[in-house]
């Protein structure tokens, strides 16, 4: 029984770093001509309102989204653009933000005519909003396990492959699976860019993913994580994604992204950077 609902955690400073990992890469990868099949394992139903019950109860994005929204004018990097007009598109040009788009969204909202996106989501209610969502959005919804619905769809019809494995990890095998996905599917598709998202915990469940990756076979696995600077004592410490295959020079790019909002008054996170597996 799935019970995590990703509305009260929406816009939070994962987010920030997951969905700028995500837009950076297909931004990238569109730099050349050729179609991409996205690929969206675990996508929650798509488009948030920060001002309901369940973002307020939290008030997660207002560490996270709310404040890069406020310092927009002073980020450097260009790669910021994609993320900033979507958010101006969905919200005008307001100091707050009321909504804001989860990773199907952004997929939607950046791919082109020739991309193709594919969204997975196990959670009845969840489903059955990211369906009616994407009736409009040009998104195809398989209601069914993400990791092995994966597996089943590649290799795509389209000569690239992005995909994005963000599990709520509500159950502690899911990282020995998502780890397991990540080596079935990367046999069918080796050339494919895959980001995989892990929250950074006090327990440090998370090692089980990294180990089991560090002792595989999947090659060129860099790590990007950002971890608070002001921690709570139990709970999620920091966020983290590993990139396979990850375009020329994404890691410089996605760095001097971070560094934009690295020690910023109300966000308050360091990054780090390393090939967790090289090529
Ligand atoms: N990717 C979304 C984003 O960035 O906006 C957030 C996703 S949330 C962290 C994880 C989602 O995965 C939840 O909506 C949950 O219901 C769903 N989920 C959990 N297990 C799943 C599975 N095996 N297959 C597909 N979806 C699953």
């Amino acid at each position: 029984m799935l019970s995590y609902l990703h509305a009260f955690h929406a816009g939070n400073f994962a987010d920030v770093q997951k969905h700028a990992a995500l837009t950076l890469a297909l931004a990238m990868m569109q730099a050349k001509k050729t179609p991409i099949a996205c690929f969206d394992t675990h996508a929650g139903s798509a488009m948030y309102d920060l001002a309901s019950d369940r973002a307020r109860k939290t008030a997660e994005a207002d560490s996270g989204i709310q404040r890069l929204w406020a310092m927009r004018q002073r980020l450097s990097s260009p790669d910021w653009r994609p993320m900033l007009e979507v958010l101006a598109r969905h919200n005008g040009a307001g100091e707050t933000l009321a909504h804001y788009p989860g990773s199907p969204a952004w997929f939607a909202e950046l791919a082109r005519p020739g991309d193709s996106v594919t969204a997975f989501e196990l959670h009845p209610s969840e489903g059955r909003a990211l369906e009616a969502w994407a009736r409009d959005a040009g998104v195809r919804v398989l209601q069914q396990d993400g990791l092995a619905g994966l597996v089943r769809q590649l290799p795509p019809p389209q000569p690239r492959l992005l995909t994005l494995i963000d599990p709520s990890y509500e159950i502690k095998d899911d990282y020995q699976q998502v780890s397991d996905t990540l080596h079935k599917a990367w046999k069918k598709c080796r050339h494919g860019v895959y980001l995989i998202w892990y929250p950074i915990l006090t327990s440090g469940l998370e090692q089980r993913l990294i180990s089991e990756l560090e002792k595989g076979e999947v090659r060129k696995i860099l790590r990007h994580e950002v971890r608070l600077d002001q921690p709570p004592e139990r709970g999620m410490v920091g966020s983290g994604m590993l990139v396979v295959n990850p375009p020329w020079g994404f890691e410089q790019r996605l760095a001097a992204m971070m560094d934009d909002v690295q020690g910023e008054p109300g966000l308050g996170l360091s990054q780090s950077l390393n090939w967790l597996v090289p090529e």
